[in-house]
C-alpha cells in the first residue's frame, strides 16, 4: 500500500487511480475510509472482498457538493436543502432514494442510497479530481474498531494488496461514525446515533424525528457485530482491581480511572490489545448513558 501526506502531489495519482478502479483509504472527519468509484461495480466489489463485509450491508457514498446529493439521489423532501446548508460539509449521512446511476451493489439491493460531504480538506479535494461518487465505508476489517489513524489501516490490513493507498491526515478529530438518517417526506429517522444529535437536527428542520431504538432492520449493517478489539470489553458499574484489565470511564464522570471520549475511544481499544491488557473494563456511569452515541458503540464493542 502507498502511503502518502496529505500534502503530497501524488494525490493526482491516486485520483487515477480511483478512476480505474482502484481502492483508496481516504480520511475524513469521523473514521478513515476505504474509497472506490461508487459506479463502478467490481470496483465495489473490492471494498466487499478487502474488508470482509457481510454483501447485505450497504456502503455510503462520499460526494463534494449539494449540486452531487441531487444528482446521486431523487424524490428529495423539502427540507433537505436546509438540513444541507446547515450540517455539510460534516459527520452527517442521509438516506434518500436512489438515482439510477448508482449501481445495487453499493445499497445492498435496497432502493435508497446513504450519501453525505465529508468534512475533510483533502479528500474533498480528491473528490472534485475524480468527480465521481466514491463509496467508501469505514477502513477497518469488518468487526474490528473503526480506523481513526493512519496506522489503524496499517495493522489491519498488512501486507494485504489489494488496497492500492493510504491519504494520511493524523488523527480524525471526531473519532466515531457519521449519525445516519433516512429523509422521508412527513419525517427523519435516526438510524445510527452520531455526533449531530436529534436536538441539532429539531433545531433546523420542522419534521417529526423519530430516535433509532429498534430501527436496525431498517439499517442492514446495524445487526453485526461491530467495533471489536481482539480483546473482550465489557461495561460494569464497579473498576476493576487486576493488572491485566485496562478501566477506562467516560471524561465527563467523576470516577479516577483512564479517560476516554469518541475522540480516542477505538485508539484505545486498538492500544489495549496490542499492550499488556486481556480486557477492557468500561465504568457506567450516568454520563456515558446520556452520550446516546458514544454508548450505542461501546455496547456493540461488548458484543450486547
Ligand atoms: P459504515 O460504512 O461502516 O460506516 O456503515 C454504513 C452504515 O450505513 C451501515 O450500518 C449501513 O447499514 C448503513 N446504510 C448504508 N446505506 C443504507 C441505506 N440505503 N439504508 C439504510 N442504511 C444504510
Ligand atoms: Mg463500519
Amino acid at each position: 500500500m502507498k502511503v502518502i501526506d496529505k500534502n503530497s502531489d501524488l494525490i493526482n495519482d491516486f485520483a487515477e487511480k480511483l478512476k480505474l478502479g482502484e481502492l483508496i483509504v481516504i480520511p475524513t472527519e469521523t473514521v478513515y475510509g476505504l474509497a472506490a468509484n461508487a459506479l463502478d461495480e467490481n470496483a465495489v466489489k473490492k471494498i466487499f472482498a478487502t474488508k470482509g463485509r457481510p454483501q447485505d450491508n450497504p456502503l455510503i457514498i462520499h460526494t463534494y457538493s449539494k449540486e452531487k446529493i441531487f444528482e446521486f439521489t431523487q424524490n428529495q423532501p423539502d427540507y433537505i436543502g436546509k438540513l444541507i446548508d446547515t450540517f455539510m460539509p460534516g459527520p452527517l449521512t442521509l438516506v434518500l432514494d436512489k438515482n439510477l446511476i448508482i449501481p445495487s451493489i453499493v445499497s445492498a439491493g435496497l432502493n435508497t442510497v446513504a450519501i453525505r460531504i465529508p468534512n475533510n480538506e483533502v479528500t474533498l479535494k480528491l473528490l472534485e479530481l475524480v468527480d465521481l461518487p466514491l463509496a467508501a465505508p469505514s477502513a477497518n476489517k469488518s468487526g474490528r474498531p473503526s480506523p481513526t489513524k493512519a496506522q489503524h489501516i496499517l495493522d489491519d490490513y498488512k501486507a494485504d494488496e489489494s488496497i492500492y493507498g493510504l491519504i494520511d491526515d493524523s488523527d480524525c478529530e471526531v473519532g466515531i461514525e457519521s449519525t445516519i438518517i433516512k429523509c422521508e417526506s412527513d419525517k427523519i429517522i435516526i438510524l445510527r446515533p452520531g455526533k449531530i444529535s436529534k436536538e441539532d437536527l429539531e433545531n433546523v428542520v420542522d419534521v417529526k424525528i423519530e430516535e433509532y431504538i429498534g430501527k436496525e432492520l431498517l439499517s442492514p449493517g446495524m445487526k453485526y457485530k461491530h467495533y471489536s478489539p481482539d480483546i473482550p470489553v465489557q461495561i460494569s458499574k464497579d473498576v476493576i482491581d487486576n493488572d491485566n484489565t485496562l478501566n477506562i470511564s467516560y471524561i465527563k464522570s467523576n470516577i479516577d480511572t483512564m479517560k476516554f471520549d469518541e475522540s480516542n475511544i477505538y485508539r484505545i481499544f486498538r492500544d489495549a490489545e496490542k499492550g499488556k491488557f486481556s480486557k477492557i473494563n468500561i465504568i457506567e456511569t450516568k454520563e456515558l448513558l446520556n452520550n446516546i452515541a458514544l454508548y450505542n458503540r461501546i455496547k456493540k464493542a461488548t458484543n450486547q
